[in-house]
């Protein structure tokens, strides 16, 4: 029987370049987002499910879904999205929504599948950010919940590392996906002065890879040079 992986945000960008990655390492792949679709990764593998992670009520209303799959071993969350304003100028519903998709959702989810995770030994994999490292102008409310994921999965491997799981997480820098769609800056065109996708799927494979035993609780992936492009 193949493990099955749940990956949220697998409808793009680093997300799905996990998922994909997942289906070639035999994984059956159970991909959340919005916009999510079958076509979205044409493989049989590959089951969509449809939901807005900023609902907590629709997160927590997956788990008679996801309880029947008793061969779920990794959790990999990757949905979320930033905002880079001054403060004052972000609305009170971007600052919820930010804190559900990005805070809120992956401990649900956590909270929900830890049994089952446990039972198979699994991982857990939170995609935060190099933000939640430093301070950076503009990023107060993006960094808060991505070093409070930090947090929450550094604390929770001391709590579960006993039982055989693992809780990584992959702190990436500036990578290009969709992620500055909506943003007047993205990534530089250099190839060393940025991330792909696929930099993040390779070091999650790594992280698969490893004996078992040797835990890797954190990576923080970064482009060679530093690099930015500003939109007119
Ligand atoms: P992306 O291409 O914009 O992907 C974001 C993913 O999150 C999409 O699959 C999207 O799915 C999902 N998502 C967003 N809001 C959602 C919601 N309300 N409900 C369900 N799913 C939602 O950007 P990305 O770069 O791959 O981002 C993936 C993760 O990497 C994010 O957590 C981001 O913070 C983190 N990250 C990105 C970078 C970067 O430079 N790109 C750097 C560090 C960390 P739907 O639209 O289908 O809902």
């Amino acid at each position: 029987m193949n493990k099955t992986a749940i990956v949220t945000g697998a409808s793009s960008g680093i997300g799905r370049a996990i998922a994909e990655r997942l289906l070639k390492l035999d994984y059956h792949v159970i991909g959340i987002g919005r916009t999510i679709t079958e076509n979205t990764i044409g493989h049989p593998e590959f089951t969509p499910i449809v939901c807005d992670l900023s609902q907590t009520n629709d997160v927590i209303a997956l788990w008679p879904q996801l309880q029947a799959d008793n061969a779920i071993s990794l959790l990999v969350n990757a949905a979320g999205f930033g905002r880079f304003e001054p403060h004052e100028e972000l609305t009170p519903e971007t600052i919820e929504q930010m804190v559900a998709v990005n805070l809120t959702a992956p401990m649900t989810l956590t909270n929900q599948l830890l049994r089952t995770l446990k039972a198979n030994q699994g991982t857990i994999i939170n995609i935060t950010s190099i933000e939640a490292l430093r301070s950076s102008k503009f990023s107060a409310l993006y960094s808060a919940t991505k070093s409070g994921l930090r947090a929450f999965g550094q604390a929770l491997f001391e709590e579960v590392r006993k039982s055989g799981v693992n809780v990584v997480t992959i702190n990436p820098d500036m990578t290009d996906t969709g992620f500055f769609n909506e943003l007047r800056f993205g990534v530089h065109e250099s190839e060393d002065a940025k991330l792909l996708a696929e930099d993040i799927a390779d070091a999650v494979e790594q992280i698969l890879n490893s004996r078992s035993g040797m835990a890797i609780t954190e990576m923080t992936i970064r482009s060679q040079r530093f690099g930015i492009s500003k939109k007119s």
